[in-house]
């Protein structure tokens, strides 16, 4: 990622000023084959933005992103559809993105499907990722309202595993569970991860959940980024007093 830039614009109206927020401020960084990056900051720090330009629901007004040697950024229509699968993207409520209507089967293999691959063959390698992510195959048939949160957690990640991506972005994935539930969702990562040897861009604003999963931790402020280092350099001897003061704010 080199040199991201995104400014958000609100043009004001009546009884409201108009707005510019920096939300992105020359940010750059490497992620390295089969490592996991975490962005962490608190609110507003331009940790979303971050994650979705890089899976590209955003377009940054500057800056390019290169995936193995492919540039992203420069891709647009069918170059960009080709490719996009490659990076995948989960969200702190994945029942967000999940129809309601539609069986957990059908929309883990809606993208492959949308992709090419016959309605048989999606399916049946829904019913395998299910598997993987320990929802067992009977998962298919059933609907996400029958799911728990850390179930439908899983849902998700089957869900993006089905594109076959590189690198996966996760959002705030485990932020709206409780902590037991937490430690299983990030050890089913942490698996896949080695099974699977994908990247992972792990966005959180709790620190010590980035110091348990990542390799590396980048602290944003402000849409820049202030401090980075491997997890314990960062969780440990934290540099910068903003970086201690999203330590201390952890319970
Ligand atoms: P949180 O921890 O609350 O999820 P975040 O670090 O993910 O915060 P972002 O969602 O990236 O923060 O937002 C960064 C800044 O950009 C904020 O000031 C936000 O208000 C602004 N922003 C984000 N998306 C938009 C948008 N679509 N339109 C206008 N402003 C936006
Ligand atoms: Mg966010």
């Amino acid at each position: 990622v080199r040199n991201l830039n995104k400014v958000f614009r609100s043009r004001g109206g009546l009884f409201k000023p108009a707005r510019e927020v920096r939300a992105l401020d020359d940010v750059s960084f490497t992620l390295a084959p089969g490592e996991t990056v975490g962005i962490v900051g608190e609110s507003g720090s331009g940790k979303s933005t971050l994650g979705r330009c890089v899976v590209r629901l955003e377009r940054p007004d500057s800056g390019s992103l290169s995936l193995a040697g492919t540039d992203l950024s420069a891709l647009r229509g069918d170059a960009l559809r080709r490719e996009r699968h490659r990076v995948q993207m989960i969200f702190q409520d994945p029942y967000a993105s999940l129809n309601p209507r539609h069986r957990v089967g059908y929309a883990i293999a809606q993208g492959p499907m949308a992709n090419g691959v016959p309605r048989a063959q999606a399916m049946r390698q829904a019913e395998e990722l299910l598997e993987l992510v320990g929802l067992g195959a009977v998962a298919v048939d059933r609907f996400p309202h029958e799911f728990s949160g850390g179930q439908r957690q899983r849902i998700g990640i089957a869900r993006a595993l089905a594109l076959n991506p590189e690198l996966i972005v996760a959002d705030e994935a485990v932020s709206a569970l409780d902590v037991s539930i937490q430690a299983q969702v990030l050890e089913l990562l942490e698996e896949l991860k080695q099974k699977l040897s994908l990247s992972l861009l792990f966005i959180t604003h709790d620190l010590r959940v980035a110091a348990q999963i990542c390799d590396y931790i980048i602290v944003m402020q402000h849409g820049r980024i202030v401090e980075q280092g491997t997890a314990k350099e960062v969780f440990l001897s934290p540099g910068e007093a903003y970086t201690r003061q999203l330590l201390d704010a952890i319970p």
